[in-house]
């Protein structure tokens, strides 16, 4: 399977060229199409297996859909939330999202939006960001709790749900967090979780969290 042949436009093929990825990795062939159908997904993967693409590049088809279908609003709240156990990797996933977006944009799609929402930054310059309306957030726990109790980002709209790092994000005793955050969400969601390692703890979380999850492990 290529990535020509999971539906992407041309525009995506020729942005992952520029960076050198040609041929999909095993969890991208699984992993995508299993996202692109709207199941909720346990990837069992640790980095370097190419998982951030599993669940950026679908978040962004998912968001041009959208932006097709009704305008978006300014202070409308992100689609998308992409959670992350650390700052740096919230930093680095919020830049290859970025990097997308604004490839596509180049290419005439309707240009999208996102929000970096980690701690150590200045809470005010991110609630401009948000303000101004944003497709997706790559936020810490902390910072997105902070946020949202204080209504700077609501997740009203947002309807897909990535949790990177799971097992880290529990070791680091973020679970009440999470299952804090989760209680933002008014509608339905699409749940996709990713762990390096799949102990009893994350399992049950898992459970609790996912709704009938495609588990792929590679
Ligand atoms: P990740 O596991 O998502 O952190 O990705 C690890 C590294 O692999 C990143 O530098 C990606 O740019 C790169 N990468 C992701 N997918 C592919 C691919 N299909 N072919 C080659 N490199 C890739």
């Amino acid at each position: 399977k290529t990535f020509r042949e999971m539906k992407f436009p041309k525009a995506v093929i020729s942005a992952l060229k520029k960076k050198g990825i040609e041929k999909p990795t095993p969890i991208q062939i699984q992993g995508i199409p299993t996202v692109l159908s709207g199941r909720d997904m346990i990837g069992i993967a640790f980095t370097g297996s190419g998982k951030t693409l599993v669940f950026t590049l679908p978040l962004i088809m998912f968001c041009l859909e959208q932006e097709k279908r009704i305008p978006f609003m300014s202070n409308e709240g992100p689609y998308g939330l992409i959670v992350c156990p650390s700052r740096e990797l919230a930093r680095q996933t919020q830049e290859i999202i970025k990097y997308y977006m604004d490839q596509l944009a180049a290419e005439g799609f309707p240009s999208l939006r996102s929000a970096l929402l980690i701690g150590g930054v200045q809470m005010k310059e991110q609630m401009e960001i948000v303000k101004r309306g944003v497709h997706v957030v790559v936020a810490t726990p902390g910072r997105l709790m902070l946020m949202l109790d204080k209504k700077m980002v609501t997740l009203d709209v947002c309807r897909y749900l990535v949790l990177d790092e799971a097992d880290r994000m529990i070791d680091m005793g973020f679970e009440e967090d999470v299952r804090t955050i989760f209680s933002y969400f008014k509608g339905q969601r699409q749940t996709l979780l990713f762990s390096a390692t799949m102990p009893k703890k994350i399992q049950n979380f898992a459970v609790s969290a996912l709704v009938e999850p495609v588990t792929i492990n590679v």
